[in-house]
């Protein structure tokens, strides 16, 4: 493990910049993390004034980042905010997004179903063919936001800008402001908006962060990056950026070799590198060198990988073996692991599409193993969870009517008794408007058994606001006595998730965190239950960006499956297929140990051969 005490040269320098801009280049597993991780601990210990920003993309590597900072400095690292984009961006708008006519108790519009409604509303009276497919409407409009569309104009990332999208953009923008939710992408672009319009909010903000740091800054979209320039605006900021430049694999969402060149033409930027791996074994960091060579758009003067301590090596660091069909591939893999007596927590079974892993994963639950498969759930599933969480809601916005709807559908499919949305909202005209205090008095009438759960939610909610209370009462089995009959597993799982997540959101904003600023990092987070300790981790490669396991099987190694049919079509020297090529080089750079590759002759009905990638890492078969 990285520490204060081994790091080499390079990681010195860069453990130890203070001032000015910075960008770490570096291949994986050189301790680029590592070393960000460091420093942050490094200038909050030394420097009583500094106060650092941390960005990353994931809400996990923020965790990690931020757990890592406090055990190093042995306490909370209070002047540090180690968040991802977004969730900066939403507590930016949930202080300062009133100058844009944002509500500091916004809500995330996670689902696609509360989107489209927006966008419904919108369409209406538009001149022009708006298609009628209303997902890929939003996904367009996903990808306007990732480019910090203006609302008027063509679209950089478009070929062709139709009329009616500018107007179509506006409006739906205008329309999520006013309903009070705000989709992933919006808050990105409202944040840039609130910085640009308003150089007071700007200023503040400058202030109050000494140091900017950003890890794996190769994947900033345009929007990321020009919510970074507001941040940090000046050429001599103190801006330390980790990236690598074959490690770019969110093209698709925005990313661009192009970010880095943006980078060294706004910042008067000093670059350290980092050669060595101290992660993979030789054979793995020479495949993978071997790999990346066959890119033409990377950086000229980044240093090749190699390898930190020649003298590690590991039997059969590298296999690769061909079976008949992916259900076998999946079989192989339990079954290697289990011959060679591997600690399923220490494994991990990564493939380029989630459908892949999931399938993989069916296949290995069959066989004994407990697979998990990561896939991001932005809502609770069971009525306990949801009846609670709504009734925050609706104590934080007792206006909303899509908030009381999903109470009473909650409390329905908790107690089966209906309450009606409607005659709750004509209720509500007794009390001021209040719709949670109207649904108390409904849901209390007629709820026989359950009584004591409108109860709780009077006291603690709508009499007095005590959120923290009634969420502390939940979460330590009080739900229990709601659920009698029909107490299922899943529930009890979704409510220890609820619990790990209220813990980070506890730690990282206080106990006396604000319900809005509770509620939007709830939203922010993933429901999906954490792994057991013992699981055996199964997913795309995508997300497992960043991070590293003893033992990596890289299944589905075939031509049209990775690089992928669609890139292939571009062309074979095309960016796509470069893309899936640093995809291929991110996925087997994540082994500590062994790497074993599989591929299956056929993949969903479909013969195919070996992936290009196999013969250009220098790996071949007895079986082919
Ligand atoms: P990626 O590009 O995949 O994100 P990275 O460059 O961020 O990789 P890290 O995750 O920071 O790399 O480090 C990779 C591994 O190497 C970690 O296990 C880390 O603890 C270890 N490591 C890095 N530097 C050193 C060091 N000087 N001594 C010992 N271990 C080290
Ligand atoms: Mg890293």
């Amino acid at each position: 493990m990285i520490t204060f005490d081994n790091l080499n040269e390079n990681q010195r320098r860069a453990v130890g910049w203070d001032q000015g801009p910075v960008l770490v280049l570096a291949g994986p597993g050189s301790g680029k993390t590592g070393v960000l991780t460091l420093r942050v601990a490094r200038l909050l210990e030394e420097d009583e004034s500094a106060s650092v920003l941390a960005l990353t993309f994931t809400n996990k590597a923020a965790t990690e980042m931020r757990e890592r900072v406090d055990d190093l400095l042995g306490e909370r690292a209070g002047r540090a905010q180690l968040c991802t984009f977004h969730s900066f961006a939403t507590d930016l708008l949930a202080q300062h997004g009133s100058h844009l006519g944002i509500r500091s108790d916004f809500q995330h519009a996670v689902r696609d179903e509360d989107r489209i409604a927006i966008l419904d509303d919108v369409i209406d009276g538009l001149d022009g063919d708006v298609p009628a497919d209303r997902r890929s409407l939003l996904r367009l409009i996903d990808r306007l936001s990732s480019e910090s569309y203006a609302g008027k104009g063509e679209s950089a990332s478009l070929a062709v800008t139709p009329g009616w999208l500018p107007p179509l953009y506006r409006r739906y923008c205008d329309a999520l402001i006013e309903a009070n939710r705000l989709d992933f992408g919006s808050l990105l672009s409202l944040a840039t908006r609130l910085l640009r319009e308003k150089p007071a909010v700007a200023r503040v903000v400058r202030l109050g962060w000494t140091h900017v740091c950003v890890d794996e800054f190769q994947d900033t979209n345009r929007a990321q990056y020009n919510l970074l320039r507001l941040i940090a605006p000046a050429r001599s900021h103190n801006l330390f950026v980790v990236a690598d430049d074959d490690q770019i694999i969110y093209q698709w969402n925005g990313a661009s070799p192009q970010r880095l060149q943006d980078l060294r033409r706004d910042y008067d930027l000093q670059t350290i590198q980092l050669p060595e791996s101290y992660r993979c074994p030789p054979a793995i960091v020479s495949l993978a060198n071997r790999l990346i060579g066959h890119n033409t758009r990377r950086i000229a003067e980044k240093k090749i990988l190699a390898v930190r301590d020649p003298q590690v090596a590991y039997a059969g660091e590298v296999k690769y073996d061909v079976f008949a069909s992916p259900p076998e591939e999946a079989k192989f893999v339990g079954r290697d692991i289990g011959e060679r007596g591997l600690p399923s927590s220490d494994c991990v079974v990564l493939g380029r599409t989630t459908r892949l892993v999931q399938d993989a994963a069916d296949q290995l639950r069959s066989a004994g193993y407990d697979a998990y498969v990561p896939v991001r759930k932005s809502e609770f599933d069971s009525p306990a969870a949801n009846v609670l969480l709504e009734a925050l809601r609706s104590a934080n916005s007792p206006h909303d009517r899509v908030v009381l709807r999903r109470l009473c559908l909650a409390w329905e499919g908790l107690t089966g008794v209906i309450v009606d949305p409607q005659s709750v909202e004509a209720a509500a005209t007794l009390f001021g408007g209040n719709f949670l205090r109207a649904w108390v008095q409904y849901a209390e009438a007629v709820a026989g058994g359950w009584k004591p759960v409108p109860q709780r939610i009077r006291t603690d909610l709508v009499d007095t606001l005590s959120f923290p209370a009634v969420v502390d009462w939940f979460l330590e089995g009080g739900w229990e006595s709601w659920d009698r009959d029909d107490r299922e597993e899943s529930t009890s799982e979704e409510i220890a998730t609820w619990k790990g997540l209220h813990e980070e959101i506890v730690a990282e904003y206080g106990g006396g965190v604000a319900l809005n600023s509770y509620l939007q990092q709830l939203d922010l987070a993933s429901k999906t239950p954490p792994p057991a300790p013992d699981a055996l981790r199964c997913m795309n490669v995508h997300q497992a960006k960043g991070l590293e396991f003893r033992y990596v099987y890289l299944i589905g190694m075939a031509q049209e499956v990775f690089p992928s049919i669609y890139a292939l079509r571009e062309g074979a020297e095309s960016r796509q297929v470069e893309e899936e090529r640093r995809s291929c080089f991110v996925a087997v750079t994540r082994a500590r140990e062994t790497l074993t590759l599989t591929r299956s002759r056929s993949y969903y009905g479909y013969s195919k051969g070996p992936s290009q990638f196999l013969a250009e890492m220098g790996v071949a078969s007895r079986a082919e």
